[in-house]
């Protein structure tokens, strides 16, 4: 493997660099940017607002299982918004991209992720499946007649893809299911606009429950990995997913993954991307491996500031970006 794949230039094919250099580019990023305390910790959930804002971690796994960390990649936070992402995928693989791309959108609202005028200004269409309206009208339509059998469905499929059993984060989960209002009213009114397919109210249970799996940045990255290698875990070799889900799912982060920062997110790093407001992000590079970040201070739009930061470093400085190219 040559070093030209430390060229900010190189072209999206191929491989990651080779692992020497991965991991110092890992640790470069680490250090630069373990400085930062710009952006503030989520609070408009109380368990969130307990987070360490010193806490970041890096991790990256490649298609080939190989995998390098640094910092807290290890430490679990629950995994929140990153999770509309692979309920996403779940969902296009058991009814079809197509019945999802009717029911839900792939185009962004431009508006905040929690948005009730995005609803409205859409004739209740939900828009696309990263926002809160959308993941709530995506968890819906999950397999299984019970909320109990929706849950099963999306906690052993998160699993899945990360590669090992998930579970919930009980403080979490109570503390968000007692100030959800604001989803619960999201999901109440997808029902007046016949746009959602179970129970509003244990629709939002599930997805709260699914906010609340606990993760850490380097499950994050396995399961970015997995939307990397055409739905196959590169770790534990399960196929999760259909190939051509994670194409789907991949164009669905690129427009709408870094919520209504998705434009300057896909100017800068040029990757799919979803975060959530913990501070995890998983960013996917196809055929090569997925890089997450985990650090709990936020932007005003909530997505993590030093997690930006050393994604935009490390697309560059690994050449992922999908959108370089140099002339013959
Ligand atoms: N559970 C959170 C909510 O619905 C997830 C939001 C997020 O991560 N952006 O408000």
């Amino acid at each position: 493997m040559s070093d030209d794949f430390h060229d900010p230039a190189s072209i999206s094919t191929g491989r990651l660099p080779r692992e020497e250099l991965v991991a110092q580019l890992m640790q470069d990023a680490y250090d630069r940017y373990a400085g930062v305390d710009d952006g503030a910790v989520a609070d408009y959930i109380p368990a969130l607002a307990a987070a360490d804002p010193a806490l970041f971690g890096l991790s990256i796994v490649s298609v080939t299982g190989a995998s390098h960390s640094v910092g807290d990649a290890l430490h679990e936070f629950s995994i929140q918004s990153v999770s509309k992402a692979f309920v996403f995928a779940l969902v296009c693989d058991a009814l079809g991209p197509e019945a999802v791309l009717r029911q839900v959108g792939v185009n962004n609202t431009g508006l905040p992720f929690n948005s009730v005028m995005a609803l409205e200004l859409n004739g209740g269409s939900p828009m696309n499946p990263l926002v809160n309206a959308g993941a709530l009208a995506t968890t819906s339509l999950v397999p299984g007649a019970t909320a109990q059998d929706k849950w099963t469905f999306v906690q052993t499929g998160l699993s899945a893809f990360a590669g090992r059993p998930l579970s919930l984060d009980d403080d979490v989960y109570a503390s968000e299911a007692a100030h959800n209002r604001r989803n619960q009213a999201i999901a109440r009114l997808l029902e007046s606009y016949g746009r959602i397919a179970h129970d509003p109210l244990e629709t939002t249970d599930v997805y709260t429950r699914q906010c609340s799996l606990l993760v850490s940045a380097t499950d994050l990255a396995v399961m970015g990995a997995t939307l990397a290698d055409g739905g196959v875990n590169p770790v534990t070799g399960e196929r999760v997913v259909d190939p051509s889900v994670c194409r789907y799912v991949l164009a669905a982060l690129a427009t709408s993954g870094l919520y209504e920062r998705s434009g300057e997110w896909l100017f800068s790093i040029g990757l799919p991307g979803k975060s959530g407001v913990s501070g995890g992000i998983v960013t996917v590079a196809p055929g090569k491996g997925s890089l997450s970040t985990f650090s709990p201070r936020l932007d005003a739009a909530g997505n993590s500031v030093r997690g930006g930061l050393a994604t935009r470093y490390l697309s560059g400085a690994l050449g992922l970006n999908l959108f370089a190219s140099r002339p013959e």
